[in-house]
Protein backbone atom coordinates (compact mmCIF):
# COMPACT_ATOMS: atom_id res chain seq x y z
CA UNK A 1 0.00 0.00 0.00
CA UNK A 2 2.58 2.12 1.03
CA UNK A 3 4.93 1.80 -1.75
CA UNK A 4 2.01 1.73 -4.14
CA UNK A 5 1.42 5.73 -3.00
CA UNK A 6 4.92 6.40 -3.19
CA UNK A 7 4.68 5.31 -6.58
CA UNK A 8 1.76 7.02 -7.49
CA UNK A 9 3.49 10.08 -5.72
CA UNK A 10 6.77 9.71 -7.77
CA UNK A 11 4.51 9.64 -11.16
CA UNK A 12 2.56 12.57 -10.09
CA UNK A 13 5.62 14.38 -9.37
CA UNK A 14 6.81 13.44 -13.00
CA UNK A 15 3.90 14.62 -14.51
CA UNK A 16 4.11 17.82 -12.94
CA UNK A 17 7.64 18.44 -14.23
CA UNK A 18 6.63 17.20 -17.32
CA UNK A 19 3.94 20.27 -17.30
CA UNK A 20 6.83 22.26 -16.00
CA UNK A 21 8.11 21.77 -19.29
CA UNK A 22 6.09 21.94 -21.52
CA UNK A 23 4.83 25.78 -20.43
CA UNK A 24 8.23 26.72 -20.25
CA UNK A 25 8.69 25.72 -23.58
CA UNK A 26 5.37 26.95 -25.05
CA UNK A 27 6.33 30.32 -22.97
CA UNK A 28 10.00 30.42 -25.00
CA UNK A 29 8.13 30.02 -28.28
CA UNK A 30 6.01 32.78 -27.83
CA UNK A 31 2.95 30.85 -27.93
CA UNK A 32 1.68 32.46 -24.62
CA UNK A 33 0.23 36.28 -24.29
CA UNK A 34 1.28 37.67 -20.88
CA UNK A 35 -1.23 40.04 -19.51
CA UNK A 36 0.06 43.70 -17.97
CA UNK A 37 3.06 44.75 -17.83
CA UNK A 38 6.30 43.51 -16.46
CA UNK A 39 6.14 43.24 -12.12
CA UNK A 40 9.12 45.13 -10.86
CA UNK A 41 12.80 43.05 -10.17
CA UNK A 42 11.94 43.07 -6.66
CA UNK A 43 8.64 40.75 -6.96
CA UNK A 44 10.46 38.40 -9.21
CA UNK A 45 13.16 38.27 -6.74
CA UNK A 46 10.13 37.34 -4.29
CA UNK A 47 9.10 35.06 -6.63
CA UNK A 48 12.01 33.62 -7.35
CA UNK A 49 12.68 32.85 -3.51
CA UNK A 50 9.20 31.50 -3.31
CA UNK A 51 8.32 34.18 -0.47
CA UNK A 52 5.08 32.83 1.13
CA UNK A 53 4.08 36.96 1.52
CA UNK A 54 2.80 36.24 -2.53
CA UNK A 55 -0.95 35.96 -2.69
CA UNK A 56 -1.28 33.49 -5.20
CA UNK A 57 -4.44 35.79 -6.65
CA UNK A 58 -1.96 38.12 -7.65
CA UNK A 59 -2.12 39.08 -11.04
CA UNK A 60 1.67 39.37 -11.56
CA UNK A 61 2.09 35.95 -10.98
CA UNK A 62 -0.19 35.18 -13.87
CA UNK A 63 1.93 37.62 -16.00
CA UNK A 64 5.33 36.16 -14.81
CA UNK A 65 3.85 32.45 -15.55
CA UNK A 66 3.03 33.62 -19.08
CA UNK A 67 5.88 36.50 -19.77
CA UNK A 68 9.41 34.73 -21.72
CA UNK A 69 11.11 37.15 -20.18
CA UNK A 70 9.97 37.71 -16.26
CA UNK A 71 10.63 33.69 -16.39
CA UNK A 72 13.86 33.85 -17.68
CA UNK A 73 14.46 36.40 -15.14
CA UNK A 74 13.09 34.47 -12.59
CA UNK A 75 15.37 31.02 -13.30
CA UNK A 76 18.77 33.17 -13.03
CA UNK A 77 17.83 34.56 -9.92
CA UNK A 78 17.09 30.71 -8.81
CA UNK A 79 20.01 29.90 -9.98
CA UNK A 80 21.89 32.77 -7.95
CA UNK A 81 19.94 31.07 -5.17
CA UNK A 82 20.97 28.16 -5.15
CA UNK A 83 24.91 29.07 -5.80
CA UNK A 84 24.66 31.29 -2.90
CA UNK A 85 23.39 28.48 -0.75
CA UNK A 86 26.13 26.32 -2.01
CA UNK A 87 28.44 29.10 -1.67
CA UNK A 88 26.88 29.50 2.53
CA UNK A 89 27.36 25.73 3.10
CA UNK A 90 31.44 25.76 1.58
CA UNK A 91 32.09 29.26 3.45
CA UNK A 92 30.53 27.17 6.54
CA UNK A 93 32.15 23.90 6.04
CA UNK A 94 35.67 26.17 5.34
CA UNK A 95 35.14 27.94 8.44
CA UNK A 96 34.51 25.12 10.52
CA UNK A 97 38.25 24.20 9.22
CA UNK A 98 39.67 27.02 9.76
CA UNK A 99 38.58 27.29 13.20
CA UNK A 100 39.78 23.71 13.84
CA UNK A 101 42.95 24.03 12.04
CA UNK A 102 43.81 27.41 14.48
CA UNK A 103 42.77 25.53 17.67
CA UNK A 104 45.18 22.99 16.48
CA UNK A 105 47.87 25.19 15.33
CA UNK A 106 47.89 27.60 18.38
CA UNK A 107 47.59 24.17 20.91
CA UNK A 108 51.04 23.06 19.52
CA UNK A 109 52.02 26.83 19.25
CA UNK A 110 51.34 26.96 22.91
CA UNK A 111 53.36 23.67 23.87
CA UNK A 112 56.39 24.94 21.40
CA UNK A 113 56.31 28.34 23.21
CA UNK A 114 56.39 26.89 26.54
CA UNK A 115 59.08 24.76 25.83
CA UNK A 116 61.21 27.36 23.99
CA UNK A 117 60.60 29.65 26.73
CA UNK A 118 61.82 26.97 29.44
CA UNK A 119 64.85 26.86 27.17
CA UNK A 120 65.45 29.90 26.69
CA UNK A 121 64.32 31.19 30.61
CA UNK A 122 67.11 29.39 32.46
CA UNK A 123 66.53 29.86 36.19
CA UNK A 124 70.18 31.85 37.39
CA UNK A 125 72.52 29.88 40.22
CA UNK A 126 75.54 30.34 41.56
CA UNK A 127 77.36 28.00 43.82
CA UNK A 128 80.01 28.94 45.74
CA UNK A 129 82.64 26.75 46.72
CA UNK A 130 85.62 29.23 47.51
CA UNK A 131 85.96 27.88 51.00
CA UNK A 132 85.69 24.38 50.50
CA UNK A 133 88.52 21.75 50.57
CA UNK A 134 90.64 22.17 47.35
CA UNK A 135 92.82 18.82 48.21
CA UNK A 136 92.06 15.91 45.77
CA UNK A 137 89.60 13.31 47.39
CA UNK A 138 89.18 15.19 50.74
CA UNK A 139 85.59 14.98 51.77
CA UNK A 140 83.90 18.56 51.19
CA UNK A 141 82.34 18.69 54.79
CA UNK A 142 80.09 21.40 54.99
CA UNK A 143 78.00 21.99 51.92
CA UNK A 144 74.63 22.23 53.24
CA UNK A 145 73.49 25.08 51.12
CA UNK A 146 73.88 23.79 48.00
CA UNK A 147 70.37 23.29 46.23
CA UNK A 148 69.46 24.25 42.81
CA UNK A 149 65.78 23.59 41.15
CA UNK A 150 64.81 20.85 38.88
CA UNK A 151 64.99 23.37 35.81
CA UNK A 152 66.91 24.80 33.40
CA UNK A 153 69.20 26.42 35.00
CA UNK A 154 72.40 29.02 34.34
CA UNK A 155 74.76 27.82 36.93
CA UNK A 156 78.02 29.93 37.58
CA UNK A 157 80.24 28.31 40.34
CA UNK A 158 83.21 30.10 41.85
CA UNK A 159 85.59 27.31 42.05
CA UNK A 160 87.88 26.34 45.42
CA UNK A 161 90.24 28.56 46.29
CA UNK A 162 93.82 27.36 44.56
CA UNK A 163 91.68 25.84 41.64
CA UNK A 164 93.73 25.63 38.32
CA UNK A 165 92.50 27.89 35.26
CA UNK A 166 91.23 25.41 32.03
CA UNK A 167 88.44 23.32 30.92
CA UNK A 168 85.88 21.67 33.32
CA UNK A 169 83.92 19.23 33.31
CA UNK A 170 80.92 20.55 35.33
CA UNK A 171 78.12 17.30 36.02
CA UNK A 172 75.04 16.55 38.14
CA UNK A 173 74.87 12.81 39.28
CA UNK A 174 73.27 10.16 41.28
CA UNK A 175 76.23 9.05 43.40
CA UNK A 176 79.92 10.28 44.11
CA UNK A 177 81.20 8.02 41.73
CA UNK A 178 79.65 9.95 38.80
CA UNK A 179 77.05 7.63 37.88
CA UNK A 180 73.46 8.46 37.06
CA UNK A 181 74.00 11.68 35.14
CA UNK A 182 71.34 13.99 35.19
CA UNK A 183 73.25 16.61 33.11
CA UNK A 184 76.97 17.62 32.21
CA UNK A 185 78.78 20.29 30.14
CA UNK A 186 82.47 21.63 29.86
CA UNK A 187 83.17 25.14 30.79
CA UNK A 188 86.15 27.31 30.67
CA UNK A 189 87.16 28.91 34.05
CA UNK A 190 87.35 32.64 33.84
CA UNK A 191 89.44 34.67 36.50
CA UNK A 192 87.78 37.87 38.36
CA UNK A 193 88.61 39.04 41.72
CA UNK A 194 90.84 36.22 42.04
CA UNK A 195 88.41 33.76 41.93
CA UNK A 196 88.54 30.79 38.88
CA UNK A 197 84.71 30.43 38.13
CA UNK A 198 83.05 28.72 35.39
CA UNK A 199 79.44 29.03 33.75
CA UNK A 200 77.27 26.88 31.88
CA UNK A 201 73.42 25.62 30.89
CA UNK A 202 72.43 22.67 33.03
CA UNK A 203 68.73 21.29 32.39
CA UNK A 204 67.61 19.56 35.62
CA UNK A 205 64.14 19.16 34.27
CA UNK A 206 64.74 15.48 34.53
CA UNK A 207 65.77 15.43 37.89
CA UNK A 208 62.89 14.34 40.47
CA UNK A 209 63.44 15.86 43.77
CA UNK A 210 66.01 14.44 46.77
CA UNK A 211 69.78 14.34 47.01
CA UNK A 212 72.83 14.31 43.95
CA UNK A 213 76.29 15.42 43.78
CA UNK A 214 77.39 18.66 41.76
CA UNK A 215 80.92 17.23 40.39
CA UNK A 216 83.77 19.55 38.60
CA UNK A 217 86.22 17.56 37.31
CA UNK A 218 89.46 19.49 35.45
CA UNK A 219 90.20 18.53 32.03
CA UNK A 220 93.60 18.18 31.86
CA UNK A 221 94.51 16.98 35.18
CA UNK A 222 90.99 14.60 35.44
CA UNK A 223 90.93 15.88 39.43
CA UNK A 224 86.96 15.31 40.09
CA UNK A 225 85.20 17.03 43.22
CA UNK A 226 82.29 15.73 44.34
CA UNK A 227 80.15 18.17 46.25
CA UNK A 228 76.46 16.92 47.56
CA UNK A 229 73.70 18.84 46.42
CA UNK A 230 69.97 19.50 46.93
CA UNK A 231 67.57 19.60 43.96
CA UNK A 232 64.19 21.11 44.87
ZN1 LIG B 1 7.01 39.97 -18.12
Amino acid sequence: MSLFGRESWRAEDRFEAWLKRVHQERVFSGETEPKGPCPDEAFLRSLARRSKSISLSDPRIDHAANCANCMNRIMAMRQNVRLQRRKLAFGLATACLIVIAGVAGWSRYEMYHRKTMASVAPVSATVDLWSTGTFRGEQPGQLQSVSLPSAPVRLTIILPRFSSPGQYLIAVTRDQSGNGVIAEGFASATASNGQERVSLDLDLRSAKAGEYFLSTTHAQDQAAYYYPLQIE
